[in-house]
């Protein structure tokens, strides 16, 4: 079986960190026709734009894609090609478990959450202007139909894995309409799996202690987009960092998978970046297209290198470059 693929390297620590996970993949023996489609700031010269029409009909026409980080400019500039991307596919689900690994200096050692933050709204849509000079306004939007579609994907995620609880994150308390909607939407859902999957809500900055604290408590939990992407770093943080969190973006029709981490511009180029987190985000690929044996072999491999820790990068304590690391994994997985 061969897998007609989109390949978007990204930029800074992607390029190199894509060839280190299409490296691993291919050692599955799984056959894989990447299809290369470059975006971000190198194609505004060329093209005009960072977000070419032809990076998302081949993310159409595949129905997946495995993407490295793409630099968004702070303050001005273009608009976030990652956000444009998951709105114009319709990923609205974007998917990042934590576990916790063997051989990675970390608080606790038995963290294992799974983060499901909405990813088409909220203060993402990126509906801002300014009033006046001396004053910005920024516009949250939440609907309920967003909120319901990310709860249904939460509980059946939960169902589908056999986790035991969904934790909706919001911060009801002062954004009574928006926050409460999204809520109450997710609690609508809920009580379609009363008996099947316990359901709670957490205040988002009472969530955040609580996870520094007692990460163990939690299993799935369900967020807003902001939100969504503030709790990820934490959940990476709790297990070990940037360099081992992947993700996945879920729409009805497409998905692509990408690491939690951006592109870490002062390490671009010097094969010091830990490729962890992209090769897990193939492993979730992989799952995604039914191949459970070699998502199962590539996340065992890339534990274990990890694990023994001979051959791990600088920010697991070792000193083994990005190529080192992946062939040690890649050899594994052949094996
Ligand atoms: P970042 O995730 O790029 O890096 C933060 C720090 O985490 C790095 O300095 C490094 O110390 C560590 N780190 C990250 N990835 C690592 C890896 N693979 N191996 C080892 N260490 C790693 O966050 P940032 O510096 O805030 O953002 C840099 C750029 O990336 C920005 O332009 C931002 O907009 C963009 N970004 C893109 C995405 C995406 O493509 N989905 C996500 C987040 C940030």
């Amino acid at each position: 079986m061969t897998y007609a693929v989109t390949l978007i390297p990204g930029d800074g620590i992607g390029p190199e960190l894509a060839q280190a996970a299409t490296n691993v993949l291919e050692a599955t023996g799984i056959g894989f026709d990447w299809d290369v489609q470059e975006a971000g700031e190198v194609t505004i010269e060329r093209e005009g734009t960072p977000l070419p029409d032809r990076v998302l009909d081949s993310i159409r026409a595949n129905g997946v894609g495995l993407k490295g980080p793409i630099t968004t400019p702070v303050g001005s500039g273009f608009r976030s090609v990652n956000v444009a991307l998951r709105k114009e596919l319709e990923l609205y689900a974007n998917v990042r478990p934590a576990r916790s690994m063997a051989g990675v200096e970390s608080r606790y050692d038995d963290v294992d959450l799974i983060i499901v933050r909405e990813n088409t709204e909220d203060l993402y849509a990126g509906v801002e202007h300014m009033v006046g000079p001396d004053a910005a306004e920024s516009i949250k939007i939440i609907t309920r139909a967003a909120s319901q579609r990310i709860a249904h994907y939460a509980f059946e995620y939960a169902v589908r894995n056999r986790r035991r609880k969904v934790t909706a994150v919001h911060k009801a308390n002062i954004m009574k309409l928006s926050d409460g909607l999204f809520l109450e939407s997710v609690g609508q859902v809920a009580a379609e799996y009363a008996g099947r999957v316990e359901f709670e809500d957490r205040i988002v900055d009472n969530m955040c202690m609580q996870l520094v604290q007692k990460p163990a408590l939690y299993d799935v939990l369900v967020l807003p987009n902001l939100y969504g992407d503030i709790v990820s770093d934490i959940a990476a943080g709790l297990v070990g960092g940037l360099g081992v969190a992947p993700g996945a973006n879920i729409g009805e029709k497409a998905a692509v998978f990408e690491p939690v981490h951006g592109s870490a511009p002062k390490y671009a180029g010097q094969n010091r970046a830990n490729p962890t987190a992209l090769i897990l985000s193939g492993a979730l690929m992989l799952r995604h297209l039914g191949e459970t044996d070699a998502a199962d072999a590539v996340e065992s491999a890339a534990r274990d290198v990890i694990a023994e820790g001979t051959t791990v990068t600088y920010d697991l304590g070792g000193s083994a470059g990005t190529r080192e690391f992946a062939a040690a994994v890649a050899t594994r997985v052949s094996r």
